[in-house]
């Protein structure tokens, strides 16, 4: 095991891309659980208001109370917005679709970019002794995204390996450029990751060499492979890791994990101090 010491606190990352259907929840769920493998305490945030991110995990409707609304327009105490999963040292903040309205109502809040930022830094998250923050975005680069970038050390992007996957980057990097002017100069890009990939599929193969040819080393050696196992485990309400251990898209996921650990030990200590 990597040391991992960490007196600076918890790595935060967003998990982001505009696009619906590239692998973000998945990633946020799989990943989340692999760093769990490697010993990390994580938690997730559920960004989106479809809240796809707690159902993977387990959190039925009825149980998310409070959720990442309250934690960002309310005082509220995170003992009761942050759950336990099933996966010992897997925690979440769950969201509804009440969380769909926080957009509008974020914009006449003076403190609108930064909330989630301060959230995640109140002194009573130390208790939680987290190793990760991962934090599902919505399928837009509305506020509530800007929040989560605001609120993070890197973004971490998953790209599909489709027709059209790099189209709409330009308009992503675009946004972490204007985080960056507007109160998180240090924001990073962790990586962006292939998702859905097919290497029998002269297509995959395409939007590989694409992404690797403009984007270089911000590209994750690892591929998450198109794998059944990894889409019927969230009717399951668990993690891959957790349904099928030993399936391609397990094995991926944990790879990704150490190349994000990796990552992580470069990372310059100033970089926590943000804002
Ligand atoms: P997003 O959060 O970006 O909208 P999701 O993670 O919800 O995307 O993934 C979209 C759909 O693709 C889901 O049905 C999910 O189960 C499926 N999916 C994601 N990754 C894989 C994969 N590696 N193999 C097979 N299906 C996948
Ligand atoms: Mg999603």
């Amino acid at each position: 095991m990597p040391d991992f010491s960490r007196p600076e606190g918890p790595k935060i990352v967003s998990i982001a891309n505009q696009k619906g259907g590239v692998g973000k929840t998945t990633t946020a769920i799989n990943l989340a659980a692999a760093l769990v493998e490697e010993g990390m305490r994580v938690l997730v945030v559920d960004l989106d208001p479809q809240g796809n991110a707690s159902t993977g995990l387990g959190i039925a409707l009825d149980d998310r109370e409070f959720t990442t609304y309250e934690l960002l327009l309310e005082d509220i105490d995170l003992h009761d917005v942050i759950l336990k999963t099933q996966t010992d040292g897997l925690m979440i903040v769950p969201a509804t679709v009440d969380l769909s309205s926080a957009d509008l109502e974020l914009l006449t809040n003076e403190k609108r970019s930064f909330l989630l930022h301060d959230a995640l830094r109140q002194t009573q998250m130390d208790e939680f002794d987290l190793d990760f923050i991962l934090i599902d975005c919505p399928p837009s680069l509305n506020l509530l995204t800007v929040n989560a970038m605001i609120a993070s050390h890197s973004v971490l992007i998953p790209l599909q390996s489709e027709f059209f996957a790099l189209e709409g980057l330009s308009q992503l990097m675009l946004t972490i450029r204007e985080v960056r002017q507007s109160g998180n100069k240090d924001l990073r890009i962790e990586g962006v990751v292939l998702t859905m990939y097919d290497r029998r599929n002269n297509l995959s193969q395409q939007v590989e060499q694409d992404a690797r040819d403009n984007l270089g080393d911000l590209v994750f050696k690892t591929m998450i492979p198109r794998n059944v196992r990894v889409s019927e485990a969230p009717s399951f309400a668990i993690p891959v890791l957790s349904y099928d251990s030993a399936s391609k898209g397990a094995v991926a996921y944990r790879a990704l994990a150490r190349e994000v650990i990796q990552n992580n030990n470069i990372r310059e200590p100033e970089v926590a101090d943000v804002g």
